[in-house]
């Protein structure tokens, strides 16, 4: 659960790690993402953050998530290894053994697709639980990873997650298309911190931590955009 407080020191922790020059952080917003976190300009720091949707321009103090959200220990194991991870789920939402679920780490900035194993609610082995009674769920990790990228166009920069095989080359200068988002891989942060920016590098899914990149829906970068990408790029 995130507080103030802890979006502020995450807001320094971006800074720090040169994640972002500009402030930005991942946040819900209460007009347009109440549920999901998406991109945020920070406009004020401090104890009471006031931040800028990028999806839809709403200006708004920086949610906590208490009322909807609860945070929930995963122990997945992945090969030979487990280990403990954290993440957000909606309070009332069902889960289910068998089910396949994302973990979503905010503070690890780690993120796996697992398949519930097993599930502790209220000290007894549960077949489903809503996430509010949940202490404790298993999982396996897929063969598949979630990468997270982020895409600039102009001074919006969106966050969207790709789920792939976890040895799935991504390669830098070369374009990808997710859901309806067309983009142009132009830097990948590697788990161990380097960057790939030379283009032609290639790295694989399971090592990226983030991937950069430019919306491959604007015909110049940033100055010669066309009437019709500005009124498509309005549109999703
Ligand atoms: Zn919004």
């Amino acid at each position: 659960m995130k507080d103030n407080g802890q979006i502020y020191t995450d807001i320094l922790t971006n800074i720090r790690n040169g994640i972002s020059m500009e402030q930005e952080i991942e946040t819900v917003c209460p007009s347009c993402s109440p549920e999901e976190p998406v991109w945020h300009e920070v406009l004020r720091t401090g104890q009471n953050p006031t931040v800028r949707c990028q999806e839809c321009g709403d200006v708004h103090p920086a949610e906590t998530r208490k009322e909807t959200v609860v945070r929930v220990n995963v122990v997945i194991s992945k090969e030979d290894e487990s280990f403990t991870r954290h993440t957000n789920v909606g309070r009332k939402d069902m889960i289910h053994v068998e089910e396949e679920i994302i973990v979503d780490d905010e503070e690890m900035d780690d993120v796996y697709p697992i398949i519930v194993t097993s599930i502790e609610a209220q000290d007894k082995r549960v077949e489903f639980a809503t996430a509010d009674t949940i202490t404790t769920i298993w999982g396996r990790a897929t063969d598949e990873v979630v990468v997270k990228i982020a895409i600039r166009s102009d001074s919006k920069t969106t966050s969207v997650n790709m789920t792939v095989p976890g040895d799935y080359e991504f390669v830098i200068g070369e374009t990808e298309t997710t859901g309806r988002k067309k983009f142009t891989i132009s830097r990948i942060k590697i788990r161990d911190g380097n960057f790939a920016s030379r283009r032609g590098d290639r790295v694989a899914a399971k090592y990226i931590k983030r991937i950069y990149a430019e919306s491959a829906r604007t015909t110049g970068w940033g100055e010669g955009r066309t009437a019709w990408s500005e009124k498509y790029s309005t549109n999703y």
